[in-house]
């Protein structure tokens, strides 16, 4: 079982295939990928296409339903509308959480209205996934204190801190309600991420969707490279996924 956390419903696949989800489906049978988290895009860089977006992942989830997962998405900014499109979201469109990407979002990690959602994830059961990894407003750190002011719902490093802010993303991964997606660090950052933080709660993921090139081949090989035992890379692929995704077993 391979699941993919961190995928996207990109902005150029959308122009192109119009909701059909064929070819990019594809790309994810080359690899033998089950099933993934789908983001949007559009959302995440305009806000006035958010509503749209949020109805056209139900959509997508509704012709593949056993293979995508898709999180929902608003802008804190619009104040209550944003609260309101939350709730949309997760009770009417019946996505499984939400996403947010406060850098290109522009959003801080204080925003009241943030902090609103974050409650509701909690009273809903459902995880939020953040964008982490860049300053100023998406820094493991910032998303870990939102994890301590909200202990009932769990949170998601979606980048595991890229590149450069894995071991903020190592020094925060002990939040019992905080996981963390490998999506962006380099080869070694994964290997330290997985002997020391939790293994029950570390993800895989690749960030296919935003254009149409196919990182799933090189970060699902990279991962596979890694010096990580085979079982534990095993659970991350597969368990570990499953178990965030049901609220009952996902908090000590
Ligand atoms: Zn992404």
């Amino acid at each position: 079982m391979i699941v993919d956390c961190h995928t996207h419903w990109g902005m150029g696949w959308e122009d192109r295939d119009q909701g059909d989800p064929t070819a990019w489906l594809e790309v994810l049978d080359r690899h033998q990928v089950d099933q993934a988290f789908l983001l949007g895009h559009y959302s995440l860089t305009q806000s006035e296409r958010t509503t749209a977006d949020n109805d056209r992942l139900a959509r997508l989830r509704d012709q593949v339903p056993d293979r995508l997962v898709p999180f929902g998405t608003c802008w804190p900014h619009h104040g209550v509308r944003a609260i309101d499109e939350a709730i949309r979201c997760l009770d009417r469109l019946g996505l499984t959480g939400l996403k947010f990407h406060p850098w290109l979002q522009g959003f801080s990690l204080a925003e009241p209205v943030l902090a609103d959602i974050c409650a509701l994830a909690g009273e809903r059961g459902v995880p939020i996934i953040f964008h982490d990894g860049t300053p100023c407003y998406s820094l493991p750190e910032q998303v870990a204190g939102l994890a301590r002011r909200f202990p009932q719902t769990r949170f998601v490093l979606g980048h595991a801190g890229l590149l450069w802010a894995w071991r903020s993303a190592l020094a925060v991964a002990g939040l019992a309600n905080l996981w963390t997606c490998l999506c962006g660090p380099h080869q070694r950052g994964m290997e330290i991420l997985s002997h020391h933080a939790p293994a029950d709660r570390l993800l895989w993921g690749s960030d296919f969707g935003f254009g149409f090139a196919d990182p799933i081949d090189y970060r699902l090989g990279q991962f596979r490279r890694s010096r990580i035992p085979a079982a534990l890379q095993q659970a991350i692929l597969g368990a570990n996924p499953q178990r965030l995704l049901r609220p009952e077993g996902a908090l000590p």
